[in-house]
C-alpha cells in the first residue's frame, strides 16, 4: 500500500485514521467550489428547436414520398402493422435524414422488466426496412420471470410506430416493444399499447350513448417527475448511494426540511444551469417541458412536462430520465430518482396526472358544456373510482418495489393504501346526486341561475385550495392524479393496470346501461340509474376525504375492506390472483404465463436489490463505520491516559465524560457487530432460497434487520468525532449544490 507522505509522518494510527477522515473534508471542499458551468443554449425561439432530434411528422413529409407518408401516417393512426416495402421506403428516409444530423449508429430502444432503458447499437450502414421494423437483440439477461430460459429461443423487439424514432447523440433510437418468440411480453410497453386500446374499446360506446360522431378515446399522461441531486465528488465518497442509489445510513441533520425554504425557493445556479441544459436537450427530442422546481427536500426538485397521449408520454419519461442522468454528470451532479435516498425526509415520486379524451377533442374528465356533456363526466368519473376501488390492493402492487417501499406509509407519501379523493365539489355533486330523480339534469352553476334541487357544477373548479396531499388517487379538477408511484419506475407498470381495470369497468356499465335501455328507459335515466348504485358504493369504500397519513385510516380502511397489505413482496401475490387473472386476461393484455412471470421479477427485484443493500450495509459497517468508532474510542482512552498521568488521584471524576463517551461507544460499537452479524445471517437465509417469493419474503426480513444495524450506526455517528467520520454526512449531501 502506498501511504501518502503527509500520512506516513503520522505514527499513530488514530491521526492515520483522522487523516483518512479527512477525505471527506477534500471532497466536501471541492464539491463546495464548483460554480455553475457555462451551458450553450441555441439562439431563437423555443419552437425553432423544438423536436429538432425526432423524425415527427414534418420530417417525414420531407423525407418520404407522398404515397409512403400517406401509408405510414396511416399505419401509425389506425395501429397497423407496416408492410415490407413501406417500412423499406421509411427506414431509407429514416437513415438519410439521421445521416445528416450526424448519426453513425441506430437502436431499438426499449423497455425490459428492469426499471430504465435498453438499446444495443448497430451500424447504421445497413439499416432498412427490416432493421427497422424488428430485431433480434440477444437480451437474455433481462428479467423474464421464467418466459425465456437462456437457452431457449431468443426474444426480439418490434418498433411502435406511434412513438417516433428520435437521434440521442449519434444514435437513431427506435421505441420498440420487446417480446419473447413464444409470443409473451417482456416489457412494459406491449401490455400498456394493449391496455390502452382496451379503454378505448371500452369507452367508445359510453361516449357514443352522447355523441355519436366519438371514434377513438385517448388516454392522457402528464407525469411530474421528483428526483434529487447529489455533487459527484460526495456521491463518490458514499458506497452506499453509488450502489444502490440510497443512504443506508447516516445521522439526520439539524436542519433538513423543517422550514419547507427549499419548496419553490430560488434554484441554485449550478442546478439552474443543470436544468436548462436538460430542458435544451429534452425540448430537442419533442418533450414538451414545461415546468421546474424545487421540491420540499433539499437538493430535491421536479420536472414536469404538457401532458400527451400516455404511451409517448411514458417514452419521454423513459428519454427524460436517460437525458438527467447523462447530463447530470456535466455540470458535476448525480441525479438520484431513488425513492428514498435520504431517511427522515421526503423522498421522490413521480405523480401521473392522467385523463382521458376523445378524437372529437372533448375532455372526458372535466365538466362538459351542458347537462348531457355533464352527465357524460359524471359516467365516467365514477367508473373510474369503481374500478379503483374494485382493483385497489392491485394498483397497489402495481407501484410497490423495494424502493417505494421506504415511501410509501412514511409519513410525506400516500400510505400504503389506494383511496380516492374527491374534493368537496365532486362529493357533494354525487351526494346530490343519490337524491334526485335519476332524469334530474346536472347544470353548470351559475349558468341557468340558482335553482333549488338542481345539481350544479361549477364551471371551473377551485382545484389548489381542495388539494389532498395524503390522498395517492386524487381528483385534480379535469384528471385524477397518482400519486404514489415511484419516481424510479416505469409509469407503464401502473398505468397498464388501472387501464386495464377501468376498461373493464366501462364494458360492465355499458352492458347494464344497455339492459336498461332495452327496458325502455331513455339513455339519461339509464345511464343515472346505473350510475346511482356505484356512487353509493365508492362514497363508502374508496372515497375518503381525511388524513391519510393517521392511524385511524387504517383502522377504517381495513373496515371498509380496503387492501391494507403492507408487506411488498405479499403485494405482489395480487398479480396472479383470480380478480387479477380475470382482468388481464379477459380483455387479453396479458396472459396468465405473463402474469406470473410478472410476480416472479417483482420478487426477485425485491430480493436482489434488498440484498445488495444487506450485503452492503453490514460491509460498510465493518470497513468504515467501526473503524471510526474504535478511533475515537481510542482517542477518549488516551485523553483519559493522559490525565491519569498527570492527575492520578482525581483523573476518574475528572475524566467522568471521557468514560461515559467510552462506555457509550462500547456499547454501540458491539451493537453494530452484533447487528451486523444478525443482518449477515438473514441475508444468507435469504440467498440460499431459490424460489422468488419465500426468497423476498426472507429478504423482507433481512430489510428489517437493515433498520436495526442502521438505528445504531447513526447513534455512533451523532457522538463521534466529526473530524474522524469518514462519510459525508447528510447535511453536506443535502446542502451543497
Ligand atoms: P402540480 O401542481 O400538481 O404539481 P404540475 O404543473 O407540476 O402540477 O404538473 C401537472 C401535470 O399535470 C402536468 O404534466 C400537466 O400537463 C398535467 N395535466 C394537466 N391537465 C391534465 C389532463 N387533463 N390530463 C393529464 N394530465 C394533465
Ligand atoms: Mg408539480
Amino acid at each position: 500500500m502506498i501511504i501518502p507522505e503527509k500520512i506516513a509522518n503520522f505514527e499513530s494510527r488514530i491521526d492515520f485514521l483522522i487523516i483518512m477522515g479527512n477525505l471527506r473534508f477534500d471532497v466536501v471542499q471541492d464539491a463546495f467550489k464548483k460554480k455553475a458551468a457555462t451551458i450553450d443554449t441555441p439562439a431563437g425561439k423555443t419552437s425553432e428547436f423544438f423536436g429538432s432530434q425526432v423524425f415527427n411528422r414534418s420530417k417525414m413529409k420531407q423525407y418520404l414520398d407522398a404515397s409512403t407518408y400517406e401509408r405510414l401516417v396511416h399505419c401509425i393512426d389506425q395501429e397497423e402493422p407496416l408492410d415490407a416495402k413501406t417500412a423499406d421506403k421509411v427506414a431509407a428516409g429514416m437513415k438519410k435524414w439521421a445521416l445528416e444530423h450526424g448519426a453513425t449508429h441506430v437502436t431499438h430502444w426499449f423497455q425490459p422488466l428492469t426499471e430504465g432503458t435498453a438499446e444495443k447499437h448497430d451500424s447504421i450502414e445497413q439499416f432498412d426496412g427490416k432493421a427497422l421494423v424488428q430485431q433480434e437483440p440477444d437480451a437474455s439477461s433481462f428479467p423474464n420471470g421464467g418466459i425465456r430460459a437462456t437457452f431457449e429461443a431468443r426474444g426480439y423487439t418490434a418498433w411502435d410506430p406511434t412513438s417516433p424514432v428520435f437521434i440521442q447523440d449519434d444514435t437513431l433510437c427506435v421505441p420498440s416493444v420487446f417480446i419473447a418468440y413464444t409470443g409473451e411480453a417482456l416489457d412494459y410497453k406491449t401490455p400498456l399499447k394493449k391496455a390502452l386500446k382496451a379503454v378505448s374499446d371500452a369507452a367508445v360506446p359510453i361516449c357514443r350513448l352522447f355523441d355519436p360522431k366519438v371514434n377513438r378515446v385517448f388516454s392522457y399522461l402528464g407525469w411530474e417527475q421528483e428526483y434529487f441531486l447529489v455533487d459527484e465528488d460526495l456521491y463518490a465518497a458514499r458506497p452506499d448511494l453509488m450502489l444502490t442509489g440510497r443512504t443506508l445510513m447516516g445521522h439526520s441533520s439539524s436542519k433538513n426540511q423543517q422550514l419547507s425554504d427549499h419548496y419553490f425557493a430560488a434554484i441554485p445556479s449550478r442546478v439552474a444551469a443543470f436544468m436548462k441544459d436538460v430542458e435544451v436537450a429534452g425540448l430537442k427530442l419533442g418533450i414538451p417541458l414545461r415546468t421546474r422546481h424545487n421540491e420540499v427536500a433539499p437538493n430535491q426538485f421536479e420536472m414536469a412536462p404538457v401532458y400527451e397521449e400516455a404511451n409517448l408520454a411514458n417514452d419521454h419519461n423513459q428519454m427524460i430520465m436517460n437525458v438527467m442522468t447523462r447530463i447530470a454528470r456535466k455540470h458535476g451532479f448525480v441525479v438520484l430518482f431513488h425513492e428514498k435516498p435520504f431517511e427522515g425526509i421526503n423522498g421522490s415520486g413521480k405523480h401521473n396526472n392522467w385523463s382521458l379524451g376523445t378524437d372529437t377533442g372533448v375532455q372526458l374528465l372535466a365538466p362538459g358544456k351542458d347537462a348531457k356533456g355533464n352527465l357524460q363526466f359524471v359516467t365516467f368519473f365514477v367508473n373510474i373510482l369503481a374500478a379503483v376501488q374494485r382493483h385497489n390492493g392491485l394498483l397497489k402492487a402495481s407501484v410497490a418495489s423495494a424502493n417505494n417501499a421506504h415511501r410509501l406509509g412514511a409519513h410525506e407519501a400516500p400510505p400504503a393504501i389506494v383511496s380516492a379523493f374527491l374534493g368537496q365539489t365532486m362529493t357533494a355533486v354525487l351526494r346530490k346526486l343519490l337524491e334526485v330523480p335519476s332524469d334530474t339534469p346536472i347544470e353548470i352553476a351559475g349558468k341557468k341561475g340558482r335553482k333549488v334541487g338542481l345539481v350544479e357544477i361549477p364551471e371551473i373548479f377551485v382545484d389548489n385550495t381542495d388539494r389532498n396531499r395524503t390522498s395517492p388517487f386524487a381528483f385534480t379538477g379535469n384528471r385524477f392524479e397518482f400519486r404514489a408511484v415511484g419516481s424510479s419506475a416505469n409509469c407503464a407498470g401502473s398505468l397498464t393496470v388501472l387501464s386495464a381495470a377501468v376498461a373493464q369497468q366501462f364494458k360492465a356499465f355499458k352492458a347494464d346501461v344497455d339492459k336498461a335501455m332495452a327496458a325502455g328507459k331513455p339513455v339519461e335515466t339509464a345511464v343515472m340509474d346505473c350510475l346511482k348504485p356505484l356512487i353509493a358504493s365508492i362514497l363508502d369504500t374508496i372515497c375518503f376525504e381525511g388524513n391519510g397519513y393517521s392511524d385511524e385510516w387504517k383502522a377504517e380502511a381495513a373496515r371498509r375492506g380496503l387492501d391494507t397489505e403492507s408487506s411488498v413482496p405479499k403485494m405482489f401475490c395480487k398479480f396472479t390472483s383470480a380478480e387479477a387473472v380475470e382482468l388481464f386476461t379477459g380483455q387479453a393484455i396479458c396472459s396468465l404465463r405473463e402474469l406470473e412471470a410478472r410476480a416472479d421479477v417483482r420478487w426477485q427485484t425485491y430480493s436482489t436489490k434488498v440484498l445488495i443493500e444487506a450485503r452492503m450495509a453490514a460491509r460498510m459497517a465493518l470497513n468504515h463505520v467501526l473503524p471510526a468508532g474504535l478511533a475515537y474510542q481510542r482517542k477518549l482512552l488516551e485523553n483519559l491516559d493522559l490525565m491519569r498521568q498527570n492527575f492520578p488521584g482525581e483523573y476518574m471524576v475528572m475524566g467522568a465524560t471521557q468514560i461515559g463517551l467510552i462506555k457509550e461507544c462500547s456499547e454501540i460499537i458491539d451493537s453494530i457487530r452484533s447487528r451486523a452479524g444478525e443482518l449477515d445471517r438473514a441475508r444468507e437465509k435469504a440467498e440460499a432460497l431459490e424460489e422468488a417469493y419465500p426468497k423476498a419474503i426472507a429478504a423482507e426480513k433481512a430489510a428489517s434487520a437493515l433498520m436495526c444495524l442502521r438505528e445504531s450506526i447513526d447513534a455512533l455517528e451523532e457522538i463521534t468525532d466529526n473530524a474522524i467520520w469518514p462519510l459525508p454526512k447528510y447535511r453536506e449531501l443535502l446542502f451543497i449544490s
